[in-house]
């Protein structure tokens, strides 16, 4: 192309498959026409052009089903806009079930996708039947219909995107290879391409398969790996309707498109083939992968089961192209935490058609507003921790991801490759204590501890899973014992400099000007008064803080810590997460046990509810915060790691007589549910403020210097709050609740569950849910109200509190 490539602009996107250009559409549509849209070769070439272009619309969480809905609402008016066909149309969707836990699956989904206003029917298997006559559905359970979800052309529906851009100004260059990006302290400053340079404040990587390795440029992390992806196309089939809705058989794998008479029968395998190990090549453009029959032979078996007509069907096309997959099969999306302006839409999982219009909407308003427009945490790329980039984990990840689209997604499903990758230094220990670990960034975590001759592994289902018992006596222990967890995930950050307070101050919403060796719970907040972050703040030392936050959100809270130290200030954030082990001991008896161990004066007098003392425990020197997650009395320790097994022989060896019982993960979560603590990601995230998640207890309003949002958060509190983070218990002991069911009040929806948990001393499943009402949500609208909680399409009498339904006063804590 003998385009003239500018010097300048102010917005430069790498790629251009469907992703850059919704990215570029949207950039234009808020009004920033200076932007140059760079192609190494066509638009398309990459993934893009053989997509089978289905377009579902219900996601895990309400805000990914919002962009997947907006991207079909999008597609529908695009030709009219642009003038360019996009083959969009609305077909539907149906899913059937050939398992009892697949039909729960899909009734859970249904009842989800209800409360995010889809339309959505529960077939019988005649009524799956009727609306897809080749269907078999002798062993089908029951289906579910999307009548508005579609299929569209991804090539054209990329140009028509392009077109959009175009025409409010964008420029778009193709066969332009970026070779580098410049930055200048750890800010972007340009490209490189064959010509020269470009500057631009912001790069906007969309390269697919090439995303990790252009973003290894400059050293930030991206990761995907890309994986072959497999269909079929036949010859035109006698009996195929025009028309037909997408047919997903997932306990099959498969996925069935018509199109003009013929059948695409696509697959999502549970063991998949990485692609690219040692690179993608330059030369890729419009390619396809070698034909491998061995490969899916047994899925075609089952789709002839599911479709029998296919037996005598003749094959057109074989089509093998690649796709690139992340760890935790959810896109990457957002400003890189290790570059300033450097933004990425990637890792599309084999949704990037689907995903396409919502992800280039909001990117374009996050780097227009500096914000995101609403919670995406379950995509952004500030959950990844740098080791994800190694490619050998990747790799081994991407054999498993490709498959779990299909999969069932049961509750607390454990990933099975790739595993073991970051561990406690007493991880050996509590694995011969019979852990069961799950996985957080890569962490392994005791879930539940299986006893003597019980195998530490999950056998999952909707219902009580296997571990349930084991994990309500952890939960009982504590309770009335004491219990030990090892929270030494979680993420450590030192602040330490002479403005050290002054810094914190101004990020923190509660006070900490404390004295040194007390802890404050905290939330930070951005300008909006939305919860960034949710954790605990110890001064050590006048110059001193140590940040407690959780492990998922290390990457995430310490970029805001650090983007937040102005430059001027004498202050540094360290991360010293893998330098501290943390023991919780918790429960009646710590206060005994740990006497046990150490020589340091316990008391209430000396030692009381949130004040934190380096001592003597065992042979080692370790921080003891008299603070807590469950509700009980205890302490965290902080344990130089090199000295960790040391202090935890010793508190495994006094704590016989105590009635020690080692805790895992799932009780955690069951006694903080009882005590309505806060999980920032379910129950609080940036969209929430204080006010509204019920934790404004922790801010300082009148603090001098003020806090980020404040003034937010003061205007909030003037007008009163509309929507309010309540807790609920079922009134019957049934079905468990884990997250997303529907809230009704007085037989109208008002929100849905944000967290769910069975509560072992209170008997019954819980939830946390904020609810919603045209008028201010006061204690009082709350009591009036009747609530069910719908759960696969039942509803269930609920009674919602404003207050824990454990300890309310928290007498248990200060005992
Ligand atoms: C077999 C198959 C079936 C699929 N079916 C569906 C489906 O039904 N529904 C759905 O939603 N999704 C589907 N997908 C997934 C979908 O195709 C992808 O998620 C989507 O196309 C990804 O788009 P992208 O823009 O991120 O990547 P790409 O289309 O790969 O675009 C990236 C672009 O970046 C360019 N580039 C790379 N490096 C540079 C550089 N240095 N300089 C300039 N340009 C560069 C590349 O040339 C490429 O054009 C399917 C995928 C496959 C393989």
């Amino acid at each position: 192309m003998s385009q003239r490539i500018p010097s300048e602009t102010d917005i430069i996107i790498i790629g251009g498959g469907i992703v850059g250009a919704s990215v570029a559409y949207h950039l234009a549509k808020r009004n920033v026409s200076n932007v140059v849209l760079l192609e190494r070769r066509r638009l398309t070439c990459g993934t893009t052009w053989h997509a089978a272009g289905l377009v579902g619309q219900l996601r895990a969480t309400l805000n990914l089903t919002r962009l997947a809905k907006y991207t079909a609402e999008l597609y529908t008016g695009l030709e009219a806009e642009t003038g360019q066909a996009t083959g969009f149309k609305r077909t539907g969707s149906l899913a059937v079930a050939a398992s009892p836990g697949r039909l729960e699956e899909l009734k859970r989904g249904a009842s989800m996708a209800r409360s995010f206003g889809l339309e959505v029917d529960i077939l019988s298997p005649a009524q799956a039947r009727e609306r897809w006559p080749l269907l078999e559905v002798g062993d089908i359970l029951g289906a579910v219909y999307l009548p508005k979800d579609g299929q569209t052309n991804p090539v054209d529906t990329t140009q028509a995107l392009i077109r959009g851009a175009k025409s409010r100004g964008v420029t778009v260059i193709e066969d332009s290879k970026v070779t580098g990006i410049h930055t200048a302290g750890r800010r972007v400053t340009g490209v490189r391409v064959a010509t020269g340079d470009i500057r631009a404040k912001v790069v906007v990587n969309c390269g697919g398969l090439w995303a990790r390795d252009i973003a290894g440029w400059v050293e930030a992390t991206v990761p995907l790996h890309a994986a072959e992806h497999f269909y079929i196309v036949t010859e035109p089939m006698a009996g195929l309707a025009p028309g037909l809705p997408t047919l997903r058989d997932a306990d099959g794998c498969t996925y069935f498109k018509e199109d003009t008479g013929k059948l695409l029968v696509g697959w999502f395998e549970p063991r998949a083939k990485p692609w690219g190990m040692n690179g993608i090549p330059d030369t890729f453009s419009f390619e396809t992968l070698p034909e491998d029959w061995a490969h899916i032979e047994p899925l075609l078996a089952s789709a002839m089961r599911r479709v029998p007509a296919l037996e005598s069907a003749t094959v057109q096309v074989f089509f093998n192209g690649p796709e690139s997959f992340t760890p935790d099969d959810r896109y990457l999306l957002g400003e890189s935490p290790e570059v300033r302006g450097l933004y990425v839409a990637a890792g599309f999982n084999s949704i990037g058609i689907q995903s396409a219009g919502g992800a280039g909407k909001v990117l374009a308003d996050w780097i227009v507003d500096g914000h995101a427009p609403v919670d995406l945490w379950d995509v952004d790329i500030r959950r990844v921790v740098p080791f994800q980039r190694n490619k050998k984990y990747l790799r081994d990840r991407t054999v498993e991801a490709l498959g779990l689209l299909y999969a069932m997604h049961w509750p607390f499903r454990q990933a099975e490759t790739a595993r073991g990758v970051r561990k406690s230094p007493l991880h050996d220990r509590l694995s011969a204590r019979g852990a069961c670990f799950g996985e957080v960034a890569g962490f392994e975590r005791p879930n539940w501890f299986a006893p003597e001759g019980v195998k530490a592994e999950y056998e999952y289902s909707y219902g009580r899973q296997n571990w349930f018992e084991f994990s309500a006596a952890e939960h009982r222990g504590v309770r009335e014992r004491v219990g030990l967890f090892d929270l030494s995930s979680f993420a450590k950050f030192i602040v330490e400099g002479r403005d050290a307070e002054r810094v914190l101050s101004r990020i923190c919403a509660a006070n900490v000007a404390l004295s040194p060796g007390r802890i404050v719970y905290t939330q930070w907040l951005n300008e909006r008064g939305g919860i960034e972050a949710d954790l605990t703040v110890t001064r050590e030392s006048e110059d001193r803080y140590l940040v407690v936050t959780s492990c998922a959100t290390q990457v995430r809270d310490l970029t805001w810590l650090r983007r937040h130290i102005p430059p001027e200030a004498h202050a540094v954030a360290v991360d010293v997460s893998a330098g501290y082990t943390v023991l919780a001991i918790m429960g009646p008896n710590s206060r005994r046990l740990l006497s046990l161990v150490s020589d340091a004066d316990f008391s209430n007098e000396a030692f009381p509810f949130g004040a934190s003392q380096v001592i003597d425990l065992a042979y080692a020197r370790v921080r003891a915060s008299r603070i807590t997650y469950v509700g009980e009395l205890g302490w965290e320790l902080y344990i130089p790691a090199d000295c960790a097994q040391c202090v935890y022989d010793e508190i495994v060896a006094a704590g016989r007589g105590e009635g020690l019982v080692h805790a895992g993960y799932h009780a955690l979560n069951s006694l903080r549910m009882e005590k309505a603590y806060r999980h920032w990601g379910h129950d609080v995230g940036d969209e929430d403020t204080p006010l509204q998640a019920g934790v404004a207890f922790a801010v300082d309003w009148d603090k001098p210097e003020g806090f980020i949002g404040r003034e937010a958060l003061l205007a909030q509190r003037q007008s009163g709050v509309r929507r309010r983070l309540v807790n609920f218990r079922l009134e019957k002991d049934g079905p468990l609740l884990y997250h997303n069911e529907p809230i009704w009040r007085n037989g109208q929806l008002v929100g849905r569950v944000s967290s769910g948990m069975f509560g072992h001393t209170v008997g019954r499943p819980l939830g946390m849910g904020y609810v919603e009402s045209d008028e201010v949500v006061t204690p009082e609208w709350i009591a009036a109200g009747r609530y069910e909680l719908e759960i696969a399409t039942e509803r269930i009498p609920a009674s919602a509190s404003l207050r824990a339904f454990y300890d309310p006063s928290g007498l248990r804590i200060k005992a």
